[in-house]
């Protein structure tokens, strides 16, 4: 958090009321946990984290990627349903969760807001965050220059195709993925790292269309806090870390967002 505007400053008014007693109470945003059977570390601390600081928020983001792969809500994974039962748990203490759709775990239907508790937000959605209208991107439909990616997006996203998916037996679901994500990563591993990352026009375009000064979103795995401008006005792009090493979150109170790490 650097810059001589960031993080944005709230004026106080010249009567302002009394300090209430009240902690400062935030919102926090998370994305790419991509949580795996294999990856328990991952899970652990997920778990801990909803049982932990997220009960002091007054809401919980997740933009995308929660899972590494979801191949519909009626997976009998007993990892999965732990993180069921665990964002349930959330809920049911009064933190509302807001989930959006990654490119891994795009699948998260009805019944898994159902079991959790957890509401499904769109991409592109703009929320009231301590007084700021912030965009919510997962981050995947940035990346413009990876053509084959957004052409195999526009595929796996057609409701028809989805509907056809729903309806294979568990075991052909999950072979499918597991061909899906070993392309992926082949794709992932030979292509050049700038056309892994967001495209300078579709960020503007994205500023533009949502009428905002403010995005925050996942999917490149490169945490940070980005400012420019778009048509002369300043603006911020917040980037959530994934949590392979370690955790990562974003926190907005009346002081504004900091992002930060939750080492394991
Ligand atoms: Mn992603």
């Amino acid at each position: 958090m650097t810059g001589r505007n960031w993080p944005p400053r709230r004026r106080t008014p010249y009567h302002a009321p009394p300090t209430p007693a009240t902690p400062n109470v935030s919102t926090l945003l998370i994305s790419d946990l991509h949580l795996d059977p294999r990856e328990p570390a991952v899970v652990a601390q997920f778990v801990d984290f909803l049982a932990g600081e997220a009960r002091g928020a007054d809401a919980l983001y997740i933009l995308g990627d929660l899972f590494e792969v979801w191949i519909g809500d009626d997976d009998p994974d007993p990892v999965s349903r732990g993180v069921i039962a665990a964002l349930r748990g959330l809920t049911d203490a009064g933190v509302p969760c807001r989930v959006l759709h990654g490119n891994r775990d795009f699948l998260l239907g009805r019944r898994f807001c159902a079991e959790t508790g957890a509401t499904l937000i769109q991409d592109g959605e703009v929320v009231d965050l301590h007084g700021e209208r912030v965009l919510l991107m997962h981050g995947d439909l940035l990346c413009t220059d990876d053509t084959s990616y957004q052409r195999l997006r526009r595929i796996v996203r057609n409701p028809v195709v989805q509907w056809v998916f729903r309806r294979l037996p568990l075991r052909q679901r999950r072979e499918l993925a597991d061909r899906m994500r070993a392309g992926s990563r082949m794709h992932t591993g030979s292509a050049a790292p700038e056309i892994m990352d967001v495209n300078a026009g579709a960020v503007a375009e994205a500023f533009r269309r949502a009428g905002v000064r403010t995005m925050v979103h996942g999917h490149t795995h490169r945490p940070a806090v980005h400012s420019l401008e778009v048509d002369g006005t300043a603006a911020h792009r917040i980037v959530l870390g994934d949590w392979h090493r370690e955790g990562s979150v974003l926190e907005w109170s009346d002081g504004g967002p900091v992002l930060r790490s939750l080492p394991r």
